[in-house]
């Protein structure tokens, strides 16, 4: 296809800048539009899985992410009552010295916004983008009623809260889960694992869990994340029974976390997430491609979510690069992702009452199914399969392999 499409991208997340990076590279000229007065990250900390990492290699960014973010090796649930280990995931089950990384979410926004600058993709904040109109192109719409355009192609990198979707005929707002978390980032402190996700768990009604995260930006202290799952619904009666409340239910499940929990001072330290589930069916047509949680998004249980955006932004760049006009690239996108992201949004949703949920009988399951699958050859491997997000090749029909993945290693 040619080279020189005007393309507008709604939403500077980390599907939004990836896309940039990638459509920019390509030939293209970008536009990124932001509706906050500066981009900027949202909320505390994530898991960059090797897909994720295969695509910031792939874009020449994986050294500047890897010093940033903390090399996790495995995951490790406990049965907050008895101490059991409940749940065990290695990467490095599976060939390949493959592991995750676990960074602050300002810290994958730094690298890509910074990247960004560098190419000097144009970035305009403080517009709010509502809908879209197409003719023989497309023209945005904002909030504020001002038109933008024309363009040849919109991206729609919005977040799970797209307006823009509804282009395609989709207007479901995404399925509030029962449960979501407080999320702080907090100080790092020494005597839990910097190689692991913890959790402990009492049921699926409680869990606790300490990530470490690495550094914001290059020579900041070291961070984990912390959180504590819980109903949003409940959040003003925990808030009403006090911190210090709060703090002795967390340190009764998990004494060790006063190291966190004495660094919080105010409820205000704590960002309620709340988590809700949706698929669009068909995310691309008319001019317009939706990707990231616009298209996709659902608990962070399995931490998919970043990974699977940026996944989608090399896709469509793939698509539009190799298609024969904008219709077609459209086309390839769409079914490029189809089946990685319908069977991850799938698990995602069965697996998430497992860890969060009023139920007791899957938990039950869980801690005695997870536990014991993580220790009899297949169950490790599909484990770790399923959580580097590599169960269904995510990379054949992008353009990408995973044999890049990653020499750094
Ligand atoms: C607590 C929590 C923990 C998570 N943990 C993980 C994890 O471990 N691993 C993982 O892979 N994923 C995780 N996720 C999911 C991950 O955060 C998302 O999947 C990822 O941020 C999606 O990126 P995105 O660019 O599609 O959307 P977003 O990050 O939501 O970015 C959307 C951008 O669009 C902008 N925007 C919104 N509306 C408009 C508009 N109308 N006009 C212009 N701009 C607009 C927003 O301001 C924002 O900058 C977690 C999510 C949460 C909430």
């Amino acid at each position: 296809m040619s080279k020189n499409l005007e393309i507008a991208i709604a939403g500077a997340g980390p599907a939004g800048l990836a896309a940039a990076l990638y459509l920019n590279r390509a030939g293209h000229r970008v536009t990124v539009f932001e509706r906050f007065d500066e981009p900027k990250p949202v909320g505390s900390g994530l898991m960059l899985q090797p897909t994720g990492l295969t695509v910031l290699a792939d874009l020449g960014l994986l050294d500047d992410i890897l010093a940033l973010g903390s090399r996790i090796e495995r995951l490790h649930g406990t049965d907050a009552r008895t101490g059991r280990t409940v749940l065990e995931v290695r990467y490095d089950a599976r060939r390949g010295r493959r592991f995750g990384l676990a960074v602050h979410r300002a810290a994958l926004f730094g690298v890509l916004h910074r990247a960004a600058l560098r190419e000097a993709i144009a970035i305009e904040t403080n517009v709010e983008i509502e809908t879209l109109e197409t003719a023989e192109r497309a023209t945005l719409v904002c909030a504020n009623g001002k038109r933008l355009g024309p363009f040849d192609l919109v991206v729609d990198a919005s977040g799970a809260r797209s307006k823009l979707r509804q282009w395609l005929g989709d207007a479901a707002t995404p399925r509030p889960l029962a449960y979501g978390a407080f999320w702080a980032s907090l100080a790092w402190r020494d005597g839990f694992d910097t190689g692991a996700l913890l959790q402990r768990y009492d049921r699926a009604s409680v869990m606790v869990g300490v990530l470490p995260i690495g550094r914001p930006e290059p020579g900041a202290e070291d961070m984990a994340a912390f959180f504590w799952s819980l109903k949003p619904d409940d959040a003003d009666q925990v808030r009403a029974a006090g911190l210090d409340a709060w703090k002795a239910r967390v340190i009764s499940v998990w004494p060790a976390c006063e190291a966190f929990t004495g660094q919080i001072d105010g409820f205000e330290q704590l960002s309620l997430a709340r988590y809700g589930h949706h698929t669009m069916t068909r995310p691309a047509s008319r001019r317009l491609a939706v990707i990231g949680d616009a298209a996709h998004s659902t608990s962070p249980q399995l931490g998919q979510g970043a990974n699977m955006a940026l996944l989608d932004a090399a896709a469509l760049s793939h698509a539009v690069a190799h298609a024969n006009g904008i219709d077609d690239a459209l086309d390839a996108y769409a079914k490029a992702r189809r089946w990685h992201v319908r069977i991850f949004q799938a698990l995602s949703l069965s697996l998430t009452p497992f860890y969060q949920s009023d139920s007791s009988v899957l938990p039950f399951i869980r801690d005695r199914l997870v536990a014991g699958l993580a220790k009899v050859p297949p169950g490790p491997q599909f484990l770790a399969a399923m959580v580097a997000g590599t169960l269904v090749d995510p990379f054949k029909r992008i353009g990408l392999a995973e044999s890049q993945w990653p020499a750094a290693g």
